[in-house]
Order: C-alpha cells, then structure tokens, then sequence
C-alpha cells in the first residue's frame, strides 16, 4: 500500500499472552475494532501481534483513537507514518514527523526507539538508532539526545513497511468483549453500578443490565437517566439489552408487612432474586453488582452475606475494596460520572429508614419475607419487566 499512508497501529493488552487461545482473542479484537469503525472506509489487518487500520481519512484520525480508546483489549494506538521500507524513505519520514513536532519547540530532548522485525532490513536496531537520531540531530540543531526521560520518542518498527511514530496513546487495556462469556449488571441510577459493569466488561464479558423502577415514585426521567448510562457503557461494551423491572408493588409489600428497618435488605434480596431469573433466561452466568464493603448499611459484611444468601449464580463485586474516591476517579475517566451525580430519585431512595440494618439476622428476615406472598410478587414484576436494547452508541455524550 504505502509509498506514504498515515495507519493506525494498535498495540495488543493481554493478548499476546495467550496461548492457544490467542487466534480466538485476536477474532474478537478485530470484530470489535470493525464494529467502532464501522462508518469509516478502512481496512484492517493484522500481522505479527499488531493490527494495523489502513486507508483513514486524515481528518477521520483522531475520532477513530477516541472510539478505540474504549475498545477492551487495546493496549495502545499510534498513529504512525507507514512507508516502503528503505532507508531514504525512512529518514524522509522521519523528518516530517520531527518538523511538526517541533513546530512550536525552541529545544527537545529525543530519542529513538527502533524494532527492527524483518530482520532481512540492512541495518540492526541498534543502528537504525544511532544513524537516524545523527541525522535528526543534523537536520534540527534544536534536537538533543536524552536516552532517559526523552520528551520526544520516536518509534520506528520495520515489518512488511516501515512505520514510524511519535504518539502512543493509552487505551482501555483488558480482553476484547465477547471473550468472557455474559453477566447481568444490576444498574441503579448512581455512581457505583455503571464502574462495576466497566470493569467486568473489560475482562472480555458481554453485558446485559437490569434496573428497578419504582413509578410514580421514581419519575421518566430516572429511568432517562439509566438509558443514559446504559449508552455511555455501551461505547465499551457494544449493544446492552436493558431490563426494566417495575419494583412498586413489591417495595409497597415490604413496606407494609416488614419491620422499617429491614426494608433496605429485604429489597435487595427481592433485587437479587429477580436478576437471577433475568440472568438466567438471557445466557448470562453471574451477577454484577456495584457493592463495596462497609460503604453504607446495606454493604456490611452481614448485610451483603444475606443478600447474597438469595441467589445461586456468583455475584461479582469488582468494587468490593474500592473506597468512594476511587470510584468516582474510575467514573470521571468512564464519562458515566457527570450522569450519575443528576439528581434524579433512585427506588432505593424511596422508603428508606431512618436507621436501617447493620447487623442483620438472617432468620429474623426470613420470618419478615414470609408475612406477605412475595412469589406471586416476583412473578408480576418478571412479567411486567421491558427490555430496551441499546445498540452500541459511539461518540455519545449525554445531555446534562
Ligand atoms: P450505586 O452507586 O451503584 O447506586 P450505591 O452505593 O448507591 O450503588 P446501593 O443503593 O446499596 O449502593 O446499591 C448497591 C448495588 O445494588 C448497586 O451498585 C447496584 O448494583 C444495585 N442496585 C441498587 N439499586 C438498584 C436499582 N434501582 N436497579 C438496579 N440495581 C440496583
Ligand atoms: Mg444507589
């Protein structure tokens, strides 16, 4: 293709450490990679651990790096100068990169950083760096050698072409979607769920997700917002199915026959019972929740142990030993953050006791949960459940 084509080079996350697998991987990279590109003309190959997008317009450049920033499974993205592999082109190249590097520069240090994999090329890496970087030196006195903590880096990797960069830009990391199997994530309307549904997807799972509504006491505009960071996740995940389950008529349940401060428990265990069906009928094999330890009263040690209690299918919590501030660092980098904080009511905000649990006694909650026919209730609420389907929604970004 080249004699001179900007490409994008996309340094692999873990993959490379797969064995026999890694064909598997590699599939799915490149299914995901052509799922964020979609509607752009490029081709996309992959050669020696690397892929490679050829054939992007110049001014399509820096939305494909955005788009591929939230592809899991990308370590990294250079957009990189791919020319024939001679040497005059090479130094040509080289020049043209330096020269807008440093338009603005009075002096940088600099260094390059050559991999010579076709190793039928003349000269070693070695050489490469210590003939260009002369030449560079030469062709830009404001150039100085600094091998340590360079301010600029020039990469030069020599395969089928020669590519050469300076931007290396970090992606998401992780293992492509689709490599992992499926789990539910349990979304509320707050800052938690939306990171804990992130850092699973990033270990390769699909994710569908459930959200509890409670109308009219939670209004449109709740349930706006959960759609909302359903399509903010989906930049990441690709398409998310949504499940809607109306929660009234059981919180009204609890309300009426339950002790108050054992509300917040029982709801989370009528929660979970729930997502386990929905898991179910959709293939997924786990939960995902947003809990972390000791973070309020319905995530103590005791708390989360009896609602766990509920469920066989594993819960994953990747959140379990974050402190807030954590999380809400990982949401402002995700862009769910800004969502999150609206003000909207959440149903667990709705009936909450002024003094709820800690310390629960799970033979104490069992007795509460047999005051009323909560089967029946979950059964309702199953079959007045809607699904939305989020398709994967690029370049989103909500409307605050
Ligand atoms: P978040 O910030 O995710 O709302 P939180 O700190 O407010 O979490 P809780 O309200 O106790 O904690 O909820 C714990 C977890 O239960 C949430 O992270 C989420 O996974 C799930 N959850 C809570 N409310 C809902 C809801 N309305 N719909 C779906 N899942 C919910
Ligand atoms: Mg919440």
């Amino acid at each position: 293709m080249p004699e001179s084509e900007w490409v994008l080079l996309v340094r692999y996350s873990e993959i490379h450490l797969k064995g026999l697998n890694k064909p598997f991987f590699e599939r799915k990279l490149i299914e995901a990679i052509k799922a964020v590109l979609s509607d752009m003309d490029v081709v996309i190959k992959k050669a020696q651990g690397r892929v490679y997008v050829h054939g992007l317009a110049l001014t399509d450049i820096e939305l494909a790096i955005s788009r591929l920033k939230k592809v899991f499974g990308i370590h990294s993205v250079s957009p990189a100068l791919a020319v024939d592999a001679t040497w005059n082109t090479i130094v040509e190249a080289a020049y043209t990169l330096f020269a807008d590097a440093l338009k603005e520069k009075s002096s940088a240090s600099f260094k390059v950083i050559a991999r010579r994999a076709d190793k039928s090329f003349a000269l070693s890496s070695d050489e490469i760096n210590r003939q260009l970087g002369g030449l560079l030196i030469t062709r830009f006195p404001e150039l100085f050698v600094d091998v340590h903590i360079p301010s600029i880096r020039l990469g030069v990797e020599i395969r089928e072409y020669a590519f050469l960069y300076i931007r290396e830009v970090r992606c998401a990391g992780g293992m492509p979607v689709g490599s992992s199997g499926q789990a539910a994530l349990l979304l509320s309307g707050g800052i938690d769920s939306p990171v804990a549904g992130f850092l699973v997807a990033k270990r390769g799972v699909t994710l569908c997700a459930i959200h509890f509504l409670s109308p009219p006491y939670t209004s449109e505009r709740a349930r706006d917002k959960v759609e909302a960071l359903t399509k903010i996740l989906s930049a990441y995940t690709g398409q998310i199915r949504l499940h809607l389950v109306p929660f009234t008529q059981i919180q009204l349940l609890i309300h009426e026959n339950c002790r108050p401060n054992e509300t917040v428990l029982l709801m989370r265990r009528m929660m979970m019972r729930i997502a386990e069906r929905i898991a179910a009928s959709e293939g997924a094999l786990a939960l995902v929740t947003g809990e972390a330890i000791g973070q309020v009263a319905s995530q103590t040690m005791e708390s989360l142990i009896v609602t766990n209690e509920v469920v066989k299918m594993p819960v994953l919590r990747p959140l379990i030993g974050f402190d807030k501030q954590e999380i809400i660092e990982y949401a402002k980098a995700i862009g769910s953050y800004e969502t999150s904080i609206l003000p909207y009511e959440d149903c667990c905000t709705v009936f909450v006791p002024r003094h709820p649990l800690t310390r629960p006694v799970l033979s104490k909650l069992v007795e509460s949960e047999a005051q009323f026919d909560y089967n029946k209730a979950i059964e309702d609420a199953l079959n007045n459940t809607k699904v939305v389907t989020i398709n994967r929604h690029l370049d989103y970004s909500p409307q605050a």
